[in-house]
Protein backbone atom coordinates (compact mmCIF):
# COMPACT_ATOMS: atom_id res chain seq x y z
CA UNK A 1 0.00 0.00 0.00
CA UNK A 2 1.18 3.30 -0.35
CA UNK A 3 0.93 6.50 1.66
CA UNK A 4 -2.23 8.55 0.54
CA UNK A 5 -3.18 10.73 3.04
CA UNK A 6 -7.03 10.58 4.29
CA UNK A 7 -7.34 14.37 4.34
CA UNK A 8 -10.28 14.03 3.08
CA UNK A 9 -13.69 12.56 3.97
CA UNK A 10 -16.84 11.17 2.73
CA UNK A 11 -19.21 13.14 3.95
CA UNK A 12 -17.18 16.15 2.58
CA UNK A 13 -16.65 14.39 -0.76
CA UNK A 14 -19.65 13.30 -1.92
CA UNK A 15 -22.13 14.78 -4.03
CA UNK A 16 -19.68 17.28 -5.40
CA UNK A 17 -17.48 16.48 -9.09
CA UNK A 18 -15.32 19.29 -8.07
CA UNK A 19 -15.10 18.81 -4.39
CA UNK A 20 -13.59 15.27 -5.86
CA UNK A 21 -11.03 17.44 -8.01
CA UNK A 22 -10.20 19.91 -4.90
CA UNK A 23 -9.89 16.20 -2.36
CA UNK A 24 -6.98 15.08 -4.92
CA UNK A 25 -6.11 18.59 -5.00
CA UNK A 26 -4.99 18.84 -1.49
CA UNK A 27 -3.81 15.17 -1.07
CA UNK A 28 -0.98 16.45 -3.63
CA UNK A 29 -0.40 20.13 -2.56
CA UNK A 30 0.45 18.56 0.59
CA UNK A 31 2.47 16.24 -0.71
CA UNK A 32 4.40 17.70 -3.15
CA UNK A 33 4.52 21.19 -0.89
CA UNK A 34 2.41 23.26 -3.10
CA UNK A 35 2.61 27.18 -2.20
CA UNK A 36 -0.69 28.06 -1.16
CA UNK A 37 -0.61 30.80 -3.48
CA UNK A 38 -0.56 28.08 -6.73
CA UNK A 39 -3.44 26.31 -4.56
CA UNK A 40 -5.50 28.82 -3.89
CA UNK A 41 -5.14 29.76 -7.71
CA UNK A 42 -5.95 26.58 -8.97
CA UNK A 43 -8.97 25.82 -6.56
CA UNK A 44 -11.06 29.05 -8.34
CA UNK A 45 -11.80 28.64 -12.07
CA UNK A 46 -11.11 31.25 -13.84
CA UNK A 47 -14.04 32.21 -15.70
CA UNK A 48 -17.30 30.62 -15.74
CA UNK A 49 -19.59 31.44 -18.55
CA UNK A 50 -23.66 30.45 -18.47
CA UNK A 51 -25.75 31.11 -21.54
CA UNK A 52 -29.95 30.28 -22.00
CA UNK A 53 -30.20 29.15 -25.78
CA UNK A 54 -33.41 29.98 -27.25
CA UNK A 55 -33.84 26.81 -30.10
CA UNK A 56 -36.90 26.49 -32.68
CA UNK A 57 -37.57 22.76 -32.22
CA UNK A 58 -39.30 20.41 -34.80
CA UNK A 59 -43.05 20.94 -33.62
CA UNK A 60 -42.71 24.62 -34.51
CA UNK A 61 -42.00 25.43 -30.81
CA UNK A 62 -38.95 27.06 -28.98
CA UNK A 63 -37.05 25.53 -26.23
CA UNK A 64 -34.83 26.92 -23.98
CA UNK A 65 -31.38 25.17 -22.73
CA UNK A 66 -28.58 25.80 -20.68
CA UNK A 67 -24.96 26.24 -21.89
CA UNK A 68 -22.11 26.61 -19.94
CA UNK A 69 -18.54 26.75 -20.77
CA UNK A 70 -15.99 27.12 -17.51
CA UNK A 71 -12.20 28.38 -18.47
CA UNK A 72 -10.49 26.69 -15.44
CA UNK A 73 -6.90 28.56 -16.09
CA UNK A 74 -4.91 29.97 -18.78
CA UNK A 75 -1.58 29.93 -16.92
CA UNK A 76 0.06 27.40 -19.48
CA UNK A 77 -1.66 28.19 -22.90
CA UNK A 78 -4.85 29.05 -24.30
CA UNK A 79 -7.65 26.62 -22.72
CA UNK A 80 -8.47 23.51 -23.77
CA UNK A 81 -11.37 20.95 -23.34
CA UNK A 82 -14.28 19.42 -24.72
CA UNK A 83 -18.27 20.07 -25.19
CA UNK A 84 -20.76 17.69 -23.44
CA UNK A 85 -24.47 17.39 -24.23
CA UNK A 86 -26.17 14.96 -21.44
CA UNK A 87 -28.75 15.86 -18.83
CA UNK A 88 -26.63 15.90 -16.05
CA UNK A 89 -24.38 18.90 -17.45
CA UNK A 90 -24.33 21.32 -14.42
CA UNK A 91 -22.50 24.18 -13.39
CA UNK A 92 -20.59 21.60 -10.59
CA UNK A 93 -20.25 19.09 -13.26
CA UNK A 94 -17.93 21.24 -16.03
CA UNK A 95 -16.24 23.11 -13.26
CA UNK A 96 -14.63 19.89 -12.44
CA UNK A 97 -14.12 18.45 -15.26
CA UNK A 98 -12.97 21.88 -16.73
CA UNK A 99 -9.90 21.79 -13.58
CA UNK A 100 -9.55 18.31 -14.84
CA UNK A 101 -8.44 19.45 -18.31
CA UNK A 102 -5.98 21.80 -17.15
CA UNK A 103 -4.55 18.79 -14.95
CA UNK A 104 -4.22 16.39 -17.99
CA UNK A 105 -2.78 19.35 -19.93
CA UNK A 106 -0.11 19.67 -17.67
CA UNK A 107 0.22 15.89 -17.11
CA UNK A 108 0.44 15.26 -21.19
CA UNK A 109 2.87 18.47 -21.77
CA UNK A 110 0.97 20.43 -23.88
CA UNK A 111 0.58 23.81 -23.72
CA UNK A 112 -2.57 24.22 -22.95
CA UNK A 113 -4.92 25.20 -19.95
CA UNK A 114 -8.11 23.48 -19.28
CA UNK A 115 -11.65 24.09 -19.99
CA UNK A 116 -14.76 22.79 -20.01
CA UNK A 117 -18.14 22.90 -21.71
CA UNK A 118 -21.68 21.75 -21.96
CA UNK A 119 -25.31 21.71 -22.56
CA UNK A 120 -28.20 20.04 -20.61
CA UNK A 121 -29.89 18.28 -23.22
CA UNK A 122 -30.68 14.81 -24.53
CA UNK A 123 -28.98 14.14 -27.80
CA UNK A 124 -30.78 10.94 -27.96
CA UNK A 125 -33.82 12.49 -28.42
CA UNK A 126 -33.48 15.61 -30.54
CA UNK A 127 -33.12 15.17 -34.37
CA UNK A 128 -30.13 16.25 -36.40
CA UNK A 129 -31.49 20.01 -37.01
CA UNK A 130 -32.49 20.72 -33.69
CA UNK A 131 -28.91 19.57 -32.43
CA UNK A 132 -27.09 21.68 -35.39
CA UNK A 133 -29.49 24.47 -34.62
CA UNK A 134 -28.46 23.98 -31.14
CA UNK A 135 -24.79 23.91 -31.53
CA UNK A 136 -25.16 27.16 -33.43
CA UNK A 137 -27.09 29.04 -31.19
CA UNK A 138 -24.31 27.54 -28.40
CA UNK A 139 -21.55 28.77 -30.97
CA UNK A 140 -22.73 31.91 -31.21
CA UNK A 141 -22.95 32.90 -27.72
CA UNK A 142 -19.66 31.81 -26.32
CA UNK A 143 -17.97 33.99 -29.40
CA UNK A 144 -16.37 35.35 -27.26
CA UNK A 145 -15.03 32.84 -26.02
CA UNK A 146 -13.84 30.30 -27.96
CA UNK A 147 -10.68 31.49 -30.58
CA UNK A 148 -8.19 29.60 -31.79
CA UNK A 149 -5.46 31.89 -29.49
CA UNK A 150 -8.25 32.40 -26.03
CA UNK A 151 -10.33 28.29 -26.06
CA UNK A 152 -10.53 25.50 -27.97
CA UNK A 153 -13.84 23.39 -27.97
CA UNK A 154 -13.32 19.78 -28.84
CA UNK A 155 -15.92 16.48 -28.82
CA UNK A 156 -16.92 14.88 -25.43
CA UNK A 157 -19.94 12.84 -24.31
CA UNK A 158 -22.83 13.53 -26.50
CA UNK A 159 -20.90 15.17 -29.38
CA UNK A 160 -18.43 14.24 -32.29
CA UNK A 161 -17.34 15.71 -35.11
CA UNK A 162 -20.29 16.39 -36.92
CA UNK A 163 -21.01 18.85 -34.10
CA UNK A 164 -17.23 20.19 -34.03
CA UNK A 165 -18.12 20.88 -37.76
CA UNK A 166 -21.09 23.01 -36.93
CA UNK A 167 -19.30 25.05 -34.53
CA UNK A 168 -16.70 25.72 -36.91
CA UNK A 169 -19.02 26.98 -39.29
CA UNK A 170 -21.03 29.19 -36.46
CA UNK A 171 -17.51 30.64 -35.36
CA UNK A 172 -16.84 31.40 -38.91
CA UNK A 173 -19.71 33.10 -39.87
CA UNK A 174 -19.51 35.25 -36.76
CA UNK A 175 -15.55 35.96 -36.94
CA UNK A 176 -15.92 36.26 -40.79
CA UNK A 177 -13.13 34.16 -41.39
CA UNK A 178 -11.71 30.85 -41.53
CA UNK A 179 -10.06 29.26 -38.22
CA UNK A 180 -10.20 26.01 -38.65
CA UNK A 181 -7.70 25.89 -35.05
CA UNK A 182 -10.87 26.93 -33.39
CA UNK A 183 -12.06 23.83 -32.62
CA UNK A 184 -10.16 20.03 -32.52
CA UNK A 185 -11.86 16.41 -33.42
CA UNK A 186 -13.21 18.37 -36.64
CA UNK A 187 -13.93 15.73 -39.10
CA UNK A 188 -11.08 15.23 -42.10
CA UNK A 189 -11.09 17.18 -44.63
CA UNK A 190 -12.41 20.08 -42.78
CA UNK A 191 -8.99 20.28 -40.85
CA UNK A 192 -9.30 17.52 -38.74
CA UNK A 193 -6.20 15.20 -37.98
CA UNK A 194 -6.11 11.46 -38.41
CA UNK A 195 -5.94 9.55 -35.66
CA UNK A 196 -7.90 12.12 -33.82
CA UNK A 197 -10.81 9.71 -33.84
CA UNK A 198 -8.69 7.09 -32.15
CA UNK A 199 -6.49 9.08 -30.35
CA UNK A 200 -8.03 8.69 -26.08
CA UNK A 201 -9.18 4.65 -26.78
CA UNK A 202 -5.40 4.44 -27.98
CA UNK A 203 -3.76 6.22 -25.41
CA UNK A 204 -5.78 3.89 -23.05
CA UNK A 205 -4.00 0.81 -24.86
CA UNK A 206 -0.46 2.69 -24.62
CA UNK A 207 -0.90 3.17 -20.80
CA UNK A 208 -1.81 -0.10 -20.17
CA UNK A 209 1.06 -1.47 -22.15
CA UNK A 210 3.20 0.30 -20.08
CA UNK A 211 1.84 -0.51 -16.85
CA UNK A 212 1.64 -4.40 -17.35
CA UNK A 213 5.42 -3.60 -18.28
CA UNK A 214 6.41 -2.27 -14.65
CA UNK A 215 4.17 -5.54 -13.33
CA UNK A 216 5.93 -7.95 -15.37
CA UNK A 217 2.94 -9.23 -16.89
CA UNK A 218 2.94 -10.37 -20.57
CA UNK A 219 -0.58 -8.80 -22.70
CA UNK A 220 -0.95 -12.18 -24.39
CA UNK A 221 -1.55 -14.06 -20.44
CA UNK A 222 -3.75 -10.90 -19.25
CA UNK A 223 -7.29 -10.51 -19.49
CA UNK A 224 -9.60 -7.05 -19.58
CA UNK A 225 -12.60 -6.14 -19.10
CA UNK A 226 -14.11 -2.47 -20.86
CA UNK A 227 -17.36 -0.56 -19.51
CA UNK A 228 -18.35 1.86 -22.64
CA UNK A 229 -18.02 1.21 -25.71
CA UNK A 230 -18.72 4.75 -27.46
CA UNK A 231 -15.22 6.92 -29.11
CA UNK A 232 -13.13 5.86 -26.14
CA UNK A 233 -13.90 2.19 -25.08
CA UNK A 234 -14.46 0.72 -28.80
CA UNK A 235 -11.43 1.75 -29.84
CA UNK A 236 -9.83 1.01 -26.39
CA UNK A 237 -11.24 -2.80 -26.63
CA UNK A 238 -9.81 -3.00 -30.02
CA UNK A 239 -6.48 -1.78 -29.84
CA UNK A 240 -5.84 -3.88 -26.29
CA UNK A 241 -7.32 -6.91 -28.36
CA UNK A 242 -4.86 -6.26 -31.39
CA UNK A 243 -2.41 -6.14 -29.04
CA UNK A 244 -2.79 -10.08 -27.54
CA UNK A 245 -5.10 -8.97 -24.53
CA UNK A 246 -8.24 -10.98 -24.21
CA UNK A 247 -10.88 -8.97 -23.59
CA UNK A 248 -13.38 -10.84 -21.78
CA UNK A 249 -16.02 -8.59 -20.94
CA UNK A 250 -17.26 -5.21 -22.86
CA UNK A 251 -20.32 -3.04 -22.47
CA UNK A 252 -22.23 0.23 -23.21
CA UNK A 253 -25.69 2.09 -22.19
CA UNK A 254 -27.77 -0.69 -23.31
CA UNK A 255 -26.35 -4.33 -22.74
CA UNK A 256 -23.47 -5.69 -20.94
CA UNK A 257 -21.57 -8.56 -22.25
CA UNK A 258 -19.06 -11.94 -21.29
CA UNK A 259 -17.33 -14.36 -22.64
CA UNK A 260 -14.29 -16.33 -21.20
CA UNK A 261 -12.83 -17.03 -24.01
CA UNK A 262 -12.17 -13.25 -25.64
CA UNK A 263 -15.04 -11.12 -26.98
CA UNK A 264 -14.67 -10.63 -31.00
CA UNK A 265 -13.95 -7.01 -31.19
CA UNK A 266 -14.31 -6.85 -34.58
CA UNK A 267 -17.38 -8.38 -34.56
CA UNK A 268 -19.09 -6.34 -31.65
CA UNK A 269 -17.88 -3.08 -33.67
CA UNK A 270 -19.67 -4.34 -37.27
CA UNK A 271 -22.75 -5.25 -35.29
CA UNK A 272 -22.69 -1.68 -33.53
CA UNK A 273 -22.23 0.09 -36.83
CA UNK A 274 -25.36 -1.98 -38.57
CA UNK A 275 -27.49 -1.39 -35.27
CA UNK A 276 -27.82 1.82 -34.79
CA UNK A 277 -24.67 2.31 -32.95
CA UNK A 278 -25.65 0.39 -29.83
CA UNK A 279 -24.56 -3.16 -28.48
CA UNK A 280 -28.04 -4.53 -27.51
CA UNK A 281 -28.74 -7.77 -29.40
CA UNK A 282 -25.04 -8.50 -29.86
CA UNK A 283 -24.96 -12.07 -29.86
CA UNK A 284 -21.11 -12.51 -29.12
CA UNK A 285 -21.19 -13.14 -25.20
CA UNK A 286 -23.40 -14.12 -22.35
CA UNK A 287 -25.45 -10.91 -21.08
CA UNK A 288 -24.54 -9.62 -17.24
CA UNK A 289 -25.10 -6.85 -15.51
CA UNK A 290 -23.64 -3.30 -16.21
CA UNK A 291 -21.90 -3.82 -12.52
CA UNK A 292 -20.84 -7.32 -12.74
CA UNK A 293 -18.61 -6.39 -15.49
CA UNK A 294 -16.95 -3.88 -12.62
CA UNK A 295 -16.20 -6.55 -10.56
CA UNK A 296 -15.44 -9.52 -13.16
CA UNK A 297 -12.74 -11.51 -12.95
CA UNK A 298 -10.46 -10.00 -15.34
CA UNK A 299 -7.11 -8.51 -14.54
CA UNK A 300 -7.31 -4.97 -16.57
CA UNK A 301 -10.41 -2.94 -15.99
CA UNK A 302 -11.36 0.03 -18.19
CA UNK A 303 -14.30 2.21 -16.91
CA UNK A 304 -14.50 4.14 -19.91
CA UNK A 305 -17.99 5.17 -19.85
CA UNK A 306 -19.42 7.65 -16.71
CA UNK A 307 -17.96 9.09 -13.84
CA UNK A 308 -18.42 7.59 -10.46
CA UNK A 309 -18.81 4.51 -11.23
CA UNK A 310 -16.35 3.07 -8.82
CA UNK A 311 -17.74 3.60 -5.65
CA UNK A 312 -16.40 2.20 -2.12
CA UNK A 313 -19.17 -0.50 -2.32
CA UNK A 314 -18.35 -1.62 -6.21
CA UNK A 315 -14.30 -0.79 -5.14
CA UNK A 316 -14.45 -3.47 -2.47
CA UNK A 317 -15.61 -6.15 -4.92
CA UNK A 318 -12.80 -5.16 -7.81
CA UNK A 319 -10.74 -8.35 -9.07
CA UNK A 320 -8.68 -6.58 -11.72
CA UNK A 321 -4.71 -5.96 -10.48
CA UNK A 322 -4.96 -2.64 -13.13
CA UNK A 323 -7.49 -0.33 -13.70
CA UNK A 324 -7.00 2.29 -16.57
CA UNK A 325 -9.62 4.84 -16.44
CA UNK A 326 -10.39 5.63 -19.72
CA UNK A 327 -13.42 8.12 -18.39
CA UNK A 328 -13.36 11.19 -16.79
CA UNK A 329 -13.84 10.52 -13.11
CA UNK A 330 -15.06 7.18 -12.92
CA UNK A 331 -13.46 6.38 -9.81
CA UNK A 332 -14.90 8.17 -6.49
CA UNK A 333 -12.38 9.88 -3.88
CA UNK A 334 -13.72 6.98 -1.17
CA UNK A 335 -12.99 4.24 -3.88
CA UNK A 336 -9.49 5.62 -4.34
CA UNK A 337 -8.72 4.52 -0.93
CA UNK A 338 -10.15 1.34 -1.13
CA UNK A 339 -8.41 0.20 -4.18
CA UNK A 340 -4.95 1.73 -2.73
CA UNK A 341 -5.21 -0.26 0.31
CA UNK A 342 -6.05 -3.50 -2.31
CA UNK A 343 -3.13 -2.94 -3.69
CA UNK A 344 -4.69 -2.10 -7.48
CA UNK A 345 -2.39 -0.25 -9.57
CA UNK A 346 -5.16 2.95 -11.10
CA UNK A 347 -3.96 4.55 -14.24
CA UNK A 348 -5.74 7.81 -13.61
CA UNK A 349 -8.26 9.87 -15.89
CA UNK A 350 -5.96 12.53 -16.27
CA UNK A 351 -2.77 10.88 -17.46
CA UNK A 352 -4.79 7.48 -19.23
CA UNK A 353 -7.08 9.30 -21.18
CA UNK A 354 -4.73 12.36 -22.01
CA UNK A 355 -4.48 10.86 -25.88
CA UNK A 356 -7.17 12.62 -27.36
CA UNK A 357 -6.47 16.15 -26.21
CA UNK A 358 -2.68 14.91 -26.91
CA UNK A 359 -3.57 14.01 -30.82
CA UNK A 360 -6.41 17.72 -30.39
CA UNK A 361 -3.20 19.57 -29.65
CA UNK A 362 -1.16 17.81 -32.79
CA UNK A 363 -4.81 18.44 -34.71
CA UNK A 364 -3.85 22.32 -33.77
CA UNK A 365 -0.76 22.56 -34.86
CA UNK A 366 -1.51 21.06 -37.99
CA UNK A 367 -4.34 23.66 -38.81
CA UNK A 368 -1.72 26.45 -37.82
CA UNK A 369 0.81 24.98 -40.12
CA UNK A 370 -1.34 24.42 -42.64
CA UNK A 371 0.50 20.77 -43.29
CA UNK A 372 -1.10 17.80 -42.49
CA UNK A 373 0.69 14.90 -41.42
CA UNK A 374 0.05 11.14 -41.96
CA UNK A 375 -1.29 8.73 -39.35
CA UNK A 376 1.81 6.90 -39.11
CA UNK A 377 3.06 10.07 -37.82
CA UNK A 378 0.46 11.22 -36.10
CA UNK A 379 0.32 8.38 -34.28
CA UNK A 380 3.59 7.34 -33.45
CA UNK A 381 3.64 11.42 -31.91
CA UNK A 382 1.52 10.18 -29.59
CA UNK A 383 3.05 7.31 -28.72
CA UNK A 384 6.43 8.79 -27.45
CA UNK A 385 4.22 11.41 -26.11
CA UNK A 386 2.13 9.34 -23.80
CA UNK A 387 4.74 6.99 -23.09
CA UNK A 388 6.75 10.04 -21.63
CA UNK A 389 3.83 11.44 -19.26
CA UNK A 390 3.34 7.78 -18.25
CA UNK A 391 6.98 8.04 -16.85
CA UNK A 392 6.99 11.34 -15.29
CA UNK A 393 3.46 9.79 -13.57
CA UNK A 394 5.33 6.82 -12.88
CA UNK A 395 8.10 8.39 -11.27
CA UNK A 396 6.56 10.84 -8.85
CA UNK A 397 4.31 8.08 -7.73
CA UNK A 398 7.62 6.26 -6.82
CA UNK A 399 9.25 9.33 -5.58
CA UNK A 400 6.71 10.63 -3.35
CA UNK A 401 5.65 6.84 -2.12
CA UNK A 402 1.81 7.74 -3.20
CA UNK A 403 -0.52 6.70 -5.96
CA UNK A 404 -0.51 6.92 -9.74
CA UNK A 405 -3.34 9.20 -9.09
CA UNK A 406 -1.45 11.91 -6.60
CA UNK A 407 1.44 11.49 -9.11
CA UNK A 408 -0.34 12.46 -11.64
CA UNK A 409 -1.56 15.44 -9.84
CA UNK A 410 2.12 16.31 -8.71
CA UNK A 411 3.23 16.54 -12.03
CA UNK A 412 0.58 19.01 -13.14
CA UNK A 413 0.66 21.09 -10.16
CA UNK A 414 4.03 21.49 -10.58
CA UNK A 415 4.01 22.76 -13.92
CA UNK A 416 1.69 25.11 -13.41
CA UNK A 417 2.49 26.19 -10.02
CA UNK A 418 6.11 27.35 -12.09
CA UNK A 419 4.04 28.90 -14.87
CA UNK A 420 2.17 31.37 -11.82
CA UNK A 421 5.39 32.04 -10.48
CA UNK A 422 7.36 32.85 -13.85
CA UNK A 423 4.43 34.74 -15.01
CA UNK A 424 3.65 36.91 -11.29
CA UNK A 425 0.30 37.95 -10.37
CA UNK A 426 -0.13 41.05 -9.89
N1 LIG B 1 -13.14 15.66 -24.29
C1 LIG B 1 -11.83 15.09 -24.32
C2 LIG B 1 -11.25 15.00 -22.93
O1 LIG B 1 -11.96 15.03 -21.94
C3 LIG B 1 -10.92 15.79 -25.31
C4 LIG B 1 -10.66 17.22 -25.03
C5 LIG B 1 -9.90 17.93 -26.14
O2 LIG B 1 -9.44 17.28 -27.04
O3 LIG B 1 -9.78 19.16 -26.04
O4 LIG B 1 -10.08 14.81 -22.75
Amino acid sequence: MTTETKTTTAETHQDSMFDAVLARLDVAAKICGLSDNAANVLRNPQKQVKVSLPVMMDNGKIQIFEGFRTIHSTILGPSKGGIRYAMDVCDDEVKALSAWMTFKCAVANLPYGGAKGGIKCDPRKMSVGELERLTKAYTIAMSDVFGPDKDIPAPDMGTSGREMAWLLDAFNKSHRGDFPAVTTGKPVGLGGSLGRDAATGRGVMVATLAALKKMNKKPENVTAAVQGFGNVGSHAARLLSEKGIKVCAIGDHTATFWNEKGIDIYAALSYVKNNGGILKGFTGGTEIKNTELLTSKVDVLVPAALQNVITEEIATQIKATLIVEGANGPTTPEADHILNEKNIIVVPDILANGGGVTVSYFEWVQNRYGYYWSEEEVNAKHDASMSLAFEQVWNNGQQYKTTMRIGAYISALKKVELGIIAKGVY
